[in-house]
């Protein structure tokens, strides 16, 4: 019997016969939704997959196409209010599907426009609503012109276990709120967050995670990016899968440290509103 090159004294599991692991990506409008370089995520995937020798299969599906019949994760990036107009019908005739995955525990990370889609709704500084797919339950709305767009870099202590203090830089003009059914995906400690008020960041079901973080995210927070490909590796593998043993990420966390410090300069910190269920201790 083989055994595991990561660790010689583990003997290999049924899946590994071929020596290879695998996880399949679901990269949803990744042509219109794509500020910020968000298309970053995936890059950063696929080099962290290749260094645990897993390797990535990618689907890429804009508008018109089809949804694979199955995924271990899906990504979608951030768009303004226009590109967000372009893909919210089709999105939101996804919903169904994207909640099944959700309840079978695919792994999602939706940024900024993309994660706003993925809640109830997103009503735009004009009034118009933009219907969504329905994984978190969260709503979204844009006060009207003349507000101020919450912009700048994001510290904040994420709520999923191991993925540590988050790093990233936030622009938008929607103020998210969490329904009953949604989780905080992290709590803010410099920068706005979901609204600036309630100091949450994001939102969570499940392995499903929307949250505003541009940066590109992943790049900067490697156990975030770890915690993701761990979940993926769950779904394909299901309960017999090997935990993943972290690699070193030196550089990964070199960035990371220095854009904590950034945020922790540049942005103002956040104290949430008193007898708030979020409020930092
Ligand atoms: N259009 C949305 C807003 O401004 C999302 C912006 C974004 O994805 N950066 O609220």
């Amino acid at each position: 019997m083989n055994s595991d090159p990561r660790n010689p004294s583990t003997p290999a599991l049924p899946h590994e016969g071929g020596g290879g692991r695998s996880i399949r990506v679901v990269s949803l409008y990744d042509d219109v939704m794509n500020v910020y370089a968000d298309r970053g995520n995936l890059i950063a995937l696929r080099a962290r997959a290749a260094e645990y020798g897993i390797e990535v299969e990618v689907t890429s599906v804009s508008v018109g196409d089809p949804l694979p019949a199955e995924a271990d994760l899906v990504l979608i990036g951030g768009g303004q209010d226009r590109e967000q107009r372009r893909i919210a019908q089709e999105l939101a005739g996804r919903g169904p599907v994207l909640r099944a995955w959700a309840e079978d525990d695919v792994a999602m990370l939706a940024i900024c426009g993309g994660f706003q889609l993925f809640g109830r709704f997103y009503r735009d500084s004009s009034g118009e609503e933009l219907p969504g797919a329905g994984v978190f339950d969260v709503t979204t709305v844009a006060p009207g012109p003349g507000w101020p767009r919450c912009i700048g870099d994001v510290l904040a202590a994420s709520l999923v276990p191991g993925a540590g203090e988050l790093v990233g830089f936030e622009n938008h003009a929607g103020r998210t709120y969490l329904g009953a059914g949604a989780q905080p995906f992290a709590i803010v400690e410099h920068g706005f967050g979901n609204n600036g008020e309630d100091g949450t960041e994001g939102a969570r079901y499940r392995e499903a995670i929307g949250t505003y973080l541009h940066g590109s995210l992943l790049p900067k927070n490697p156990a975030l990016l770890d915690h993701l490909i761990g979940a993926a590796l769950r779904h394909r593998e299901g309960d017999d899968s090997a935990p993943l043993v972290p690699l070193p990420a030196v550089f990964a966390e070199r960035a990371h440290a220095a854009a904590v410090q950034v945020a922790r300069r540049r942005s103002r910190r956040v104290q949430a509103a008193p007898g708030s269920a979020y409020a930092t201790p």
